[in-house]
Parts: structure tokens; sequence; C-alpha cells
């Protein structure tokens, strides 16, 4: 894959109940949630629209609303609305100036230990706090697909780590089988429940294609249901590709036509290759090249009307 350095931080950042320049937006290294990974994220992204100027945030409310639910989870009170998460988002993209493809990184926390509260690991008596942060980022997967393995490392059942949640300390698991991946030269890796059945790329939702119809692992089972995959089963459904929820293997992928990856920051990615054994002509196929064209053109505002509903804009005031 070609890895591009990261863009700088944007310069302000949403800290604790206010705008602030990035570079003085700390945390004590007693934050709870830095020590026991209790924290919860979310992955957005504002793109530039299809018409020029005007920058949409894609699906902000889904994400948003995903986000609140991981923070119920973990006892976290952001103290906010979907609508307010939403207001606050806009303002930093207006507060940064912002232009470009940026991605925004909300990330709520467990902070410190109320009075009264004795040490250790917990969830109730610890204060909370939310944080946004965001870069610049435009597409960082080659449109020529990428080539993954599957991961030694088995992703956790949901009644062990709420997977259906981004919990920082759950994605342990995600950093561990993204190494493996990378040190044996692939891009990515693919990760299975203990059962050997199919659950879901680092950061990114599995679909397969077989014989013109799609396939992807239920929403039910030890993944993320991402908000890209659900983006793809709607889009599919507009251009007529059958679409199913399929426990798959890796036999299934390696028998596939064509497989690919979807997720806010990957977007739609091709898969050429599982474990050297190349999937389909080892190359994009016509399901991932149609969506990939379709998705780029709806996040950006040019897709169908029925998908408008999906953006919200960002009045940036140019001075
Ligand atoms: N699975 C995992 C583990 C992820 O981290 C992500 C990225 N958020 C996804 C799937 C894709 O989710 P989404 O399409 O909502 O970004």
């Amino acid at each position: 894959m070609t890895t591009r350095a990261r863009p700088a931080i944007a310069a302000m950042a949403y800290h604790q109940g206010a705008f602030v320049p990035f570079a003085e937006a700390g945390l004590p290294l007693t934050t709870q949630a830095l020590q026991y990974g209790t924290g919860v994220f979310e992955g957005i992204r504002a793109h530039t629209c299809a018409d020029g100027g005007k920058l949409v945030l894609f699906r902000v409310r889904d994400h948003y609303e995903r986000f609140l639910r991981s923070c119920r989870l973990l006892r976290i009170e952001t103290g906010h609305t979907v609508d307010e998460l939403v207001e606050i988002t806009c303002e930093l993209l207006r507060r940064n100036g912002t232009t470009a493809d940026t991605y925004l990184r909300p990330l709520g926390y467990k902070l410190a230990l109320l009075p009264g509260t004795r040490p250790g690991v917990g969830l109730s008596g610890v204060s909370d706090a939310l944080s946004i942060t965001g870069f610049p980022m435009g597409a960082y997967t080659p449109p020529g697909g990428i080539r993954c393995t599957v991961s030694s490392w088995v992703r956790p059942r949901s009644a062990a780590i709420p997977i259906h949640a981004k919990v920082t300390g759950g994605y342990v698991n995600n950093a561990l089988a993204a190494d493996e991946a990378r040190a044996a030269g692939y891009d990515d890796a693919i990760l299975l429940d203990d059962r050997g059945r199919v659950c879901e790329a680092s950061t990114a939702n599995v679909f397969a294609a077989r014989s013109g119809r799609l396939l992807t692992p239920p929403a039910t089972a030890d993944l993320l249901p991402g908000i890209t995959r659900d983006t793809v089963l709607a889009l599919a459904a507009d251009l007529g590709i059958e679409t199913a929820e399929h426990e798959l293997d890796v036999s299934d992928l390696r028998c596939a036509d064509e497989v690919f990856l979807t997720g806010t920051g990957i977007g739609i990615t091709p898969v050429n290759e599982v474990s050297g054994h190349p999937i389909g002509a080892g190359e994009p196929g016509p399901i991932a090249r149609s969506l990939a064209h379709h998705y780029a053109r709806t996040i950006r505002g040019g897709g169908d009307v029925r998908h408008h509903h999906w953006l919200t804009s960002v009045r940036i005031d140019q001075g």
C-alpha cells in the first residue's frame, strides 16, 4: 500500500468544552482511559463538494449516534446530544478554516477518579471528557487495490469485549493484527473468529462478490457493523446488485470473484490477494469499481438525491 506521511493535525481542537490550539490540549498521565483503555472514538469524514467550494460531512449523525451508544456502554457522559456534537464539529471545521478533505476523530474518555473513588479499574466514580481533533486526509489506499493476510490474532467475541462499539482498549486486537500483517509485507489483516469465520479487517468490513452477488458477514457477528458497509449495501441496491449477509470463511474469500474492504478511512478498497492467493483476476473487479465510483460521488454530494440526507453542509466563512 502506498503509505503517506500523516498530514499535520489541524491547528485547533475541541477539548473538554472549549476550542483550543491543538498544542495546548494535553492530558494528565493519570488519565484513566490511557491506563485502562476506557475510551470510545469515531472516525468521521468531511469532503469538499463535487460542485466545488462547500464542505460536507458524510453520515455525521449516524457516526455520533454510534458514538453516544459506545459512550453509554462505558458510562461516559458527554453532556451532548447528537445535534450538539454535529454543531461542535462544524464549528471546529470553521475555526480551522477547513477547505480540504478532513478526517475527524471524536474521543470520549474516562479522565480522573472523583473524590471518594478507590483507585483501580472501573467506570463509575470516574469523570468523563470529550475531545475532537481533525486532520487533512484524502484517499490513502491505492485505487489498484491492496494485499491482505489472514491474521493469527483471533477477533474477540462480543461477549468478551464490545466489538460493536468503538472502544479504544478493544483496538489492541486490531493493532496487533495490522502490525503483524505489515511486518509480513501485507497491507492489512483479515481477522477470523474462534470458529474460523471471517469477521472484518483491522479497521474495515469485508465484502466478497460471487457470481454477481455481494456477500458480507452478518452485523450480528463479532465485528463493527460499519456505516460504510451500510452505505455499500444501499448503493448496491440502487445498482441492482443482489446482496446478502452471509457467514464467510477463508475459502469463500479465496474462491470469490472479488473481495473488497469498506470503512470511513479507506472508503471502498479492492483486495487483490489474500495470503498469497489472488482474488479473481488479481485486480479490482467490476463490482468494486462500480461501487467505489458511486461511493465517491455520493460522499461529495454528487450521488442520487435519495442519499442527500446523508450529507451535512458546513458553512465555512473565508474572511
Ligand atoms: N471495523 C472496524 C474494526 C473499524 O474500526 C471500522 C472503522 N470505523 C470499520 C469496521 C468500518 O466502519 P465505518 O464504515 O463505520 O467506518
